[in-house]
């Protein structure tokens, strides 16, 4: 049977963003974050950006110690043999991409603007799909930009051509947010019906229908008996208004009415997902909304008379889930008396204070004053406090963190 699988996007579409920033650190402890969360592949950036490179080459590492268990990394590639030969020069170990390219007769005339029709756009992804297989990449997804406002009878002609030459998926890609529920499935139907493929679910929340769209984009999938990929950010964030938010995506798999037949791959976890949301929100510097759904601090917060009364009398009253599913619950502890926060000029006293704190012990002084170090340099390279679990990282892997804060100008 078909099943639903999770590509979550933040580290490309969602850093991509206007106003949204993340440091090479805060984008690897996203990786891990998904990791343990049980998420199926993470897009996590551009291996043709040079200030990418450390950051994905040190995380491909980190892949290959088993740190990062079973989570994919894939890269985000225009579908040009160009990019798939910079891509593999710049991050040899890379063996997942999705190369992108326009399908929309809006985007061939009034971007591309006469350099590539409907011929040359099929003939590029296809020779940048025999590149990447012929170079070792294990899995090419192939992403139709604006395939929302593609014409049905040319996507068909596009998938059935990149298939051919050698493509694991295609990526549909709802780039303006155009569809709605309704004209996702049905449109998906039709293309599937034609050409069977793996298919990835990318939508954008220009009308508020993301969640929905990218919903009822997998049913159309299944109903077709190929898998689903769900592309998601962390609490929706992504170009404009965003992307599909991860935990609504799961939840609404999970507890939408007549969604039982729909699998949701079963390796995800959902205990993560407060603490990655709340982690992220950190990250971009963004509160939670009160109502997000899920993580949102009012999902569980009853104060009307009737309400409160039923959910006291059995939760299922006014709560479709348990907050315990979503890591919630723990009461959190905030110190109010002295606290010693490590920064970029901390010194070895103070340090050591908080690394005792989280009972992590140093074999010696000199290897004290290396993650002290490199702490400092984290600190610079975040500019903001770090959180317990980046100073843990930066102790337990100091040689890969440091490569991940490590940036050179080329110019
Ligand atoms: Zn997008």
């Amino acid at each position: 049977m078909a099943k639903i699988y999770i590509v979550d996007v933040t580290n490309r579409d969602g850093v991509q963003t206007s106003r949204i920033c993340l440091s090479k650190l805060q984008k690897t402890m996203i990786n891990l974050y998904l990791d343990e969360m049980g998420i199926f592949q993470s897009e996590f950036g551009f291996p043709t950006t040079n200030h990418e490179l450390n950051y994905l080459n040190a995380n491909l590492e980190l892949a290959e110690k088993k740190v990062i268990k079973n989570l994919r990394l894939s890269g985000w590639l225009r579908a040009i043999t160009g990019d798939v030969a910079v891509a593999l020069k710049n991050v040899p170990t890379l063996k997942y991409v999705n190369l992108s390219i326009s399908t929309s007769d809006q985007m061939i005339k009034h971007k591309f603007q006469g350099k590539l029709n409907y011929k040359e756009i099929i003939k590029s992804a296809q020779d940048a799909i025999v590149l990447a297989k012929k170079s070792g990449i294990k899995a090419v997804g192939v992403n139709a930009e604006d395939a929302s406002r593609s014409k049905i009878e040319y996507l068909v002609d596009f998938i059935k051509a990149t298939k051919d030459a050698g493509a694991d998926r295609f990526r549909y890609c709802d780039t303006l947010g155009f569809d709605t529920p309704f004209s996702i499935y049905d449109r998906l139907v039709k293309i599937l019906k034609k050409v069977k493929m793996p298919v990835e679910i990318h939508c954008h929340n220009d009308l508020g229908l993301v969640v929905a769209s990218s919903i009822a984009g997998a049913r159309a999938a299944i109903d077709c008996g190929v898998d689903a990929y769900i592309n998601t950010c962390l609490n929706g964030v992504g170009e404009r208004a965003g992307n599909a938010d991860l935990v609504s995506v799961i939840l609404a798999i999970k507890y939408g009415s007549g969604m039982e037949k729909y699998k949701l791959d079963e390796k995800i976890n959902l205990k993560t997902a407060w603490k990655l949301s709340k982690y992220a929100s950190y990250a971009f510097g963004i509160p939670i909304p009160i109502n997000q759904p899920g993580v949102g601090a009012n999902a569980f917060a009853h104060e009307s008379g009737i309400h409160a009364d039923g959910a006291l009398k059995d939760r299922r009253n006014y709560e479709l889930y348990d907050y315990e599913e979503l890591g919630r619950g723990e009461p959190e502890v905030i110190d109010t008396g002295r606290k010693i926060t490590v920064g970029e000029y901390s010194g070895i006293k103070g340090f050591g204070n908080v690394y005792d704190q989280m009972e992590i012990k140093f074999k010696d002084d000199n290897e004290a004053r290396k993650i002290l170090e490199l702490v400092r340099y984290a600190n610079v390279h975040n500019q903001k406090p770090l959180v317990q679990e980046e100073l843990k990282f930066v102790a337990q892997y100091p040689d890969i963190a440091k490569k991940i804060f490590t940036m050179q100008p080329v110019v």
